[in-house]
């Protein structure tokens, strides 16, 4: 069996205790790998050599436009070698692979858009009284960690870190335990370049030991934490002890809110797709659907249709639905999939894990439209990161609104209506990160800022605003 190392100070390591743990593919439970059990002193470890590297010459010297040359060549190589690390990321999350395929496009694009950014960098001139010349600087702001899950490991840790090594920081990375191989091969691809050594550095580990020592370490400068909102908070509560600033990107329970005059063609495709997707394990899964009471009979149907048609199988099949993460997850779900039974839901379709021909090594869970939940109910409001969806009708635009903005989350929402006024209307009331009209993703987008209201997180990934997680403002006053 595979043996991996983790990545640091530009060399391959094994945990300093000599100790490892298994990484299993979803579909099928196989052991892929034995990966190095990363805790404190591994941390430790990788924290110094990423701080060494930030104030070295080398690094401080380095020409930016160099930095965005290089990253051009990480996302060419990313591209290069796009099928093999589809097929990697498929093993190890389950995914089916064409969107392993996607998940590679668009680490890719990470490298390549914050590529463009790195020598477009500046502050401003202000003007403050004669005689005072006044300007900022943007500075790095030093050593970020990056804390990572599984359902997107190499897309979310190319998401933080290409924006990060742009801005000329340096990075220790934590992917998650489930999901650590292609973090380790953006490593392999990143050795290849002429990067200082240091720059960029990945210690695998649980979160209990890796990642709280990492958001507990007083040497590092930011935290972009991606994950649930009960870690989120802990990181939260770590960073605040050494007054460290966080990027949290958390859950969503987000709304797709379909109006009366919507084209329900185009809604179909993309409201079951967005909670198809990573078989529904995706923050912003479209998980609740809200619609007018009077399409509702009948687009509930053709949806219903559509999810049962949805062929399922292991991510190297690459048909529409994956198996989740593993037993815990399934277990999880489960729970959620009995409180709604014991509260008198009703199933339109699902509800169940899928057993068919070869599925007996991965827990398989079918498409699942859930009706007559009260929207204060557990299941209504919580994230249960799965193909399982929630229906709410409403008669009003104002209890659609309402019911949008009924949970704690704040991620993402898709309006459906072809009227123009009612859609930027509904828009500018719900409170999410992103709101997408007649559309849900807007496919991936980069470009695009991203990020949570509520217990969704707060600040940005993603577009030239995730800039500013990694710099920092000075001002400089000169009097002449
Ligand atoms: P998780 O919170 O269990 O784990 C996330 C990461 O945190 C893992 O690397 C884990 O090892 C680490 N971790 C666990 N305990 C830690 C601790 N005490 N200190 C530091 N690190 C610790 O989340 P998950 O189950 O891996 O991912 C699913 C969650 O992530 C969902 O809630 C999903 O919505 C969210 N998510 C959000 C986004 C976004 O951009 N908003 C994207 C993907 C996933």
């Amino acid at each position: 069996m595979d043996n991996k190392k983790m990545y640091v100070a530009g060399e391959w390591q094994d945990s300093v205790n000599l100790e490892w743990f298994e990484t299993k593919d979803p579909s099928t439970g196989t052991v892929l790998a034995q990966v190095p059990r990363g805790k404190a002193e591994d941390i430790d470890r990788a924290v110094a050599a990423a701080r060494t590297c930030f104030e070295s010459e080398a690094w401080q010297q380095f020409h930016p436009a160099e930095r965005g040359r290089i990253m051009q060549k990480i996302a060419a190589a990313l591209r290069e070698d796009l099928e093999s690390i589809a097929l990697l990321e498929t093993h190890d999350t389950g995914k089916p692979l064409t969107q392993g395929r996607k998940d590679v496009e668009a680490a890719a694009q990470y490298f390549e858009y914050y590529a463009g950014m790195a020598d477009k960098i500046f502050g401003e001139t202000i003007p403050v009284q004669p005689g005072i010349l006044d300007y900022t600087l943007r500075e790095p702001i030093g050593v970020t960690a990056h804390i990572v899950p599984w359902n997107y490991p190499l897309q979310i840790i190319a998401r933080s870190a290409a924006a990060a090594i742009a801005t000329g920081n340096t990075v220790v990375a934590k992917p998650a335990e489930d999901t650590p191989l292609t973090a380790l091969k953006l490593a392999e691809i990143i050795d290849q370049t002429t990067l200082p050594k240091g720059v960029f550095n990945v210690v695998t580990g649980y979160g209990s030991e890796a990642g709280a020592a990492l958001c507990e370490h007083p040497d590092i400068d930011h935290i972009t934490f991606t994950g649930s909102v009960q870690t989120g908070s802990a990181v939260m509560a770590a960073a605040a002890r050494n007054v460290k600033p966080v990027t949290l990107e958390l859950g969503g329970k987000s709304p797709n809110v379909l109006f009366e005059d919507c084209d329900q063609e185009e809604a179909l495709d993309w409201v079951s797709r967005s909670i198809i997707q990573n078989a529904g394990q995706t923050c912003s899964a479209g998980s609740r659907l809200l619609i007018h009471q009077s399409i509702k009979e009948e687009f509930l149907h053709k949806l219903a249709e559509r999810l049962e048609s949805v062929s399922v199988g292991k991510g190297e099949d690459d048909l529409d639905l994956g198996p989740v993460l593993n037993e815990k997850q399934y277990e999880r779900i489960q729970g959620f999939m009995e409180t709604a039974r014991n509260e008198g839901a009703k199933f339109r379709c699902g509800g169940h894990r899928e057993q068919g021909d070869g599925l007996s090594g991965g827990y398989f869970f079918q498409p699942t439209i859930i009706e007559g939940l009260s929207p204060e109910s557990h299941v209504s409001q919580e994230e249960i990161f799965a193909p399982v969806m929630a229906v709410f009708a409403f008669e009003t635009e104002e209890e659609a609104i309402r019911l949008a903005n009924g949970t704690e989350y704040g991620l993402v929402a898709g309006i459906w209506t072809k009227d123009a006024s009612r859609a930027h209307r509904v828009a500018s009331k719900i409170r999410a990160g992103q709101v997408f009209i007649n559309n849900y993703g807007a496919g991936g987008g980069v470009q695009m800022p991203f990020g949570g209201y509520k217990k969704s997180g707060f600040g940005r990934e993603k577009g030239l605003e995730a800039l500013r997680n990694y710099t920092v403002l000075k001002n400089v006053a000169l009097k002449y």
